[in-house]
């Protein structure tokens, strides 16, 4: 696949070089540096300076934000990336970790829509909506829905049984593919977890968005992101875009420092908000690791990808409201392997009304499949771009079905494929949502092999998405923090 050269990337066409040097700004020494501006990087950046360190920021996009992040075309079009539902928690971690005028725009979606062959269903996605949901429309006797909560309540990440989601359906819900479907298909579109993954990812992720319900960013994510920019200069951090990290410096078993753009910058201690995998075996080597560690790093497996068609109406144009969220498919049964069809039946709509960013009058729709790498990887040219054309025709005609004679008023349809999250995120194979479950287990444990050294970007189905990603920045902050401290108090 075609892949900028380094040091170009961000240049407006991806092509010619730069005209000035990313790190003109750049001191030799920091006390952290944060590789990736995920909203885990950028939420672990900011705690650590608070905590009074000095953290430099590198980013090898444009822009800020990684995964959460928007892009604008031509005719007054911004599309949001990834903004389209999170759970109630954002709200606290924005107000403790960012600020109150980032947590006070956090909204609840108004609706959120099923419709599939075995149900059309509206809701709010809270406990109290979905128990409705449950017993008045798929005749579930309430008891059984409260037993299925109550088990879900008690999962922790500690107490993993070996049980699959699928096999937490089944002992609840046993042959209602329809219940199951209506439990998991939008958990798979948030994180990418399927029936075969353990039931406590998914026990966790849904818990949390059942709190109350599922909510979004009033003012777009370009909003939310020039915010926390603002925060991270009152912080003290310093951002660098345009600048891709190639190597993490190791010696004697503890960082010194990274290579960016081909500069050495040194510090005490190295975040990477890139993939654990890119982490351990690309920017680090895995000869710096126990050998049981870095065979363990190869044998996680990544989670899938996505592909996304972005769609705007022209000025003027509007719709009436729909929903916010519309979970759509033509399969007449649920089964997880589909959702990632390469001709896939499956996907969902976020409509972005014009309340999306007050003062605008814009409609966009975006829509999001899940989706393999390895579907994609392999075509050629002609076959990639045939394929995402028909991607779009695919998906204007499902949007059709809801809103007749749409096609008209779209005056920007354009694909995003497996391809394109590689190349914007460096991800491998394009992964959405970072690694399956066994892969929290090294992140977590990175800076027991390498002193110095932390993870802080998607792993482990729990610790992704908009909420997990910015909790585990939290966390990894502290540890980050503690180190830092105990460095001084040895040198005191
Ligand atoms: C289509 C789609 C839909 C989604 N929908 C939802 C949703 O509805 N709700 C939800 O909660 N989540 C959703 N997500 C997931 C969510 O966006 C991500 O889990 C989250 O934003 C990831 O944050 P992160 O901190 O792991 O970093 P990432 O967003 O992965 O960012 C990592 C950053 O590191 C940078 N980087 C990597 N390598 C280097 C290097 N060597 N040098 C410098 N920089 C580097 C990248 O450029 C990138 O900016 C969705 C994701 C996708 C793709």
């Amino acid at each position: 696949m075609n892949r900028e050269p380094k040091y170009y990337k961000g240049s407006l066409d991806g092509k010619a070089p730069l005209t000035h040097d990313p790190l003109k700004d750049i001191r030799t020494r920091y006390d952290a540096v944060v590789i990736g501006s995920g909203l885990g990087g950028l939420t672990a950046a900011n705690i650590l300076a608070r905590c009074g360190h000095s953290v430099a920021v590198l980013e090898q996009h444009y822009n800020y934000g990684g995964l959460a992040t928007w892009f604008k075309r031509r005719g007054g079009h911004i599309f949001d990336v990834s903004l389209h539902g999170f759970p109630a928690g954002m709200k606290k971690t924005c107000r403790r970790y960012w600020n109150e005028t980032i947590a006070a725009r956090i909204e609840r979606l108004d609706s959120i829509r099923f419709d599939n062959p075995q149900f059309q269903v509206e809701t709010i996605f809270t406990r109290e909506d979905f128990t409705r949901l449950l017993v008045e429309h798929f005749g579930i006797e309430r008891a059984r829905v409260e037993a299925f909560y109550g088990e879900l309540a008690k999962m922790d990440f500690f107490s993993d049984s070996g049980e699959t989601a699928g096999e937490l359906f089944e002992r609840h819900f046993p042959g209602r593919n329809d219940v199951h479907r209506l439990l998991m298909e939008p958990i798979t579109y948030a994180n990418g977890s399927t029936l075969s993954d353990p039931a406590i990812s998914y026990g966790i992720v849904f818990s949390n968005f059942m709190n109350s319900g599922v909510y979004t960013f009033g003012g777009g994510t370009d909003w939310l992101i020039g915010e926390m920019k603002k925060e991270l200069a009152r912080s003290g951090v310093e951002l660098f875009n345009r600048v891709e990290v190639e190597r993490i410096l190791v010696d004697n078993g503890q960082t010194r420092g990274v290579v960016a753009n081909g500069r050495e910058i040194a510090c005490e201690t190295v975040i990477s908000n890139a993939s654990l995998k890119s982490t351990v075996e690309r920017l680090v080597g895995a000869g710096h690791f126990s050998s049981a560690f870095a065979s363990g790093v190869q044998s996680v497996r990544l989670n899938n990808s996505s592909t996304q068609v972005y769609m705007g109406l022209g000025e003027g144009a509007s719709i009436p409201f729909l929903t916010d969220l519309l979970f759509t498919s033509t399969r007449e049964r649920f089964d997880s392997p589909s959702l990632c069809d390469l001709h896939g039946e499956s996907r969902t709509f976020s409509f972005y009304y014009p309340k999306t960013r007050p003062g605008s009058t814009r409609t966009t729709i975006v829509s999001s499949m899940n989706a393999h790498w390895r579907d994609w990887a392999g075509m050629d040219e002609a076959s990639y771009l045939a394929n995402k054309s028909r991607l779009e025709a695919d998906t204007v005609a499902a949007l059709e079905r809801y809103l007749p004679g749409i096609r008209s008023q779209l005056t920007h349809i354009e694909a995003a494929t497996p391809r394109t999250f590689e190349f914007y995120t460096q991800s491998p194979q394009g992964a959405s949502f970072g690694t399956k479950f066994e892969g929290l287990r090294y992140s977590m444990e990175l800076s027991k092999e390498v002193r110095g050294l932390y993870h802080a970007g998607s792993v482990g189905i729990i610790m992704s998405g908009w909420l997990g990603a910015a909790n585990y920045g939290v966390i990894t902050a502290s540890k980050a923090d503690a180190f830092l401290r105990s460095l001084e108090k040895v040198r005191s």
